[in-house]
C-alpha cells in the first residue's frame, strides 16, 4: 500500500514571503501544494496520501482539497520544528496503518512539478530496494568549504548528485532510522530521510530524477516553476 506523504509545514523564511509561507503560494492560479497533492493523487499506484501542514492552514488545505476532489487526502500531521520532525510526525500519523514493507513516499510541499515517471520509478525501485532518493547529476562542479570562505577541495563530478524528493521507504526503516535520530545514535545534521536510512546501513537505490521537479525556495524559483509549467506539451 503506498502512501505518500506531503511535507508543507516549513515556513518558508528563504522565500521572504512570511506571513504566507512558500508551498501556499500561487502557481498557476492554485496554492503550491496542490499541485504534488494533483499528481499523487493521479498515480494509480498511489493508494493514498497524507499532508503535513500547520493548524493555521488546515481549514484553507481542505476546501482546496474538496474542491480539487482529491479524495485520497486521508491522514494529516503536524509539523515539528525542523523537516525531521515533520517526517516523523507524518510517520507517527501511519504507525497503525501501515505494515513494516509498506512503502511511504515522503515528498516536498515546494517541489510542485514531481511527474509520473518519478513517482512510478520510486515505487518500483521501493518495491525492490526498500529505500530509494530521487537525483540529478550535478552539472556544476561543486567545492567543499568547510567555513564557506575558503575553498576546500574539489570532488569529482562524475560521483556527485543533487537530492530531489519523493524519497521512498519501507514503513519499518524510515520509522527506525527516526528512532535512531531521536534517540541520539544519528547524530550527522539532516536536511532528508534518505541519508538517515542509509546510517542505519541500509542501501538507497537512485531514481533519476528531473530538471524541472525543482524545489521552489526563492522568489526567482517561483519564477522558473511558472515558465517550466507553461513549457509542458
Ligand atoms: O526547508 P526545506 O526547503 O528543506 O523544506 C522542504 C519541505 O519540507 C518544504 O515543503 C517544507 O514545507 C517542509 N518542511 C516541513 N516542516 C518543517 C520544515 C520544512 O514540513 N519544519
Amino acid at each position: 500500500m503506498p502512501i505518500a506523504y506531503v511535507l508543507a509545514g516549513g515556513t518558508g523564511t528563504r522565500m521572504g514571503s512570511s506571513p504566507t509561507p512558500k508551498q501556499f503560494l500561487s502557481l498557476d492560479g492554485q496554492p503550491l501544494l496542490l499541485h504534488s497533492l494533483r499528481a499523487f493523487a493521479r498515480c494509480p499506484s498511489i493508494d493514498a496520501i497524507g499532508l503535513v501542514i500547520a493548524d493555521a492552514w488546515q481549514d484553507a488545505a481542505r476546501q482546496w482539497i474538496a474542491q480539487a476532489h482529491i479524495p485520497k487526502v486521508r491522514f494529516w500531521a503536524k509539523p515539528g520544528a525542523t523537516r525531521a520532525d515533520s517526517a516523523f510526525a507524518a510517520l507517527c500519523s501511519l504507525r497503525d496503518v501501515c505494515a513494516p514493507d509498506d512503502l511511504v513516499l515522503l515528498h516536498d510541499a515546494a517541489r510542485p512539478l514531481v511527474s509520473q515517471r518519478i513517482i512510478e520509478t520510486n515505487i518500483t525501485l521501493g518495491r525492490q530496494y526498500g529505500a530509494v532518493n530521487t537525483v540529478i547529476a550535478a552539472q556544476d562542479t561543486i567545492l567543499h568549504s568547510p567555513d564557506g570562505r575558503f575553498m576546500h577541495h574539489t570532488p569529482d563530478r562524475q560521483t556527485l548528485f543533487q537530492m530531489q524528493t519523493p524519497q521512498t521507504f519501507r514503513f519499518a526503516w524510515i520509522w527506525q532510522a527516526h528512532q535512531a535520530r531521536l534517540d541520539g545514535r544519528i547524530s550527522q545534521p539532516i536536511t532528508d530521510d534518505c541519508t538517515l536510512v542509509h546510517a542505519m546501513g541500509h542501501p538507497v537505490a537512485l531514481c533519476p530524477g528531473e530538471k524541472r521537479n525543482i524545489k521552489v525556495t526563492t522568489p526567482e524559483d517561483l519564477l522558473f516553476a511558472q515558465a517550466l509549467l507553461h513549457s509542458e506539451g
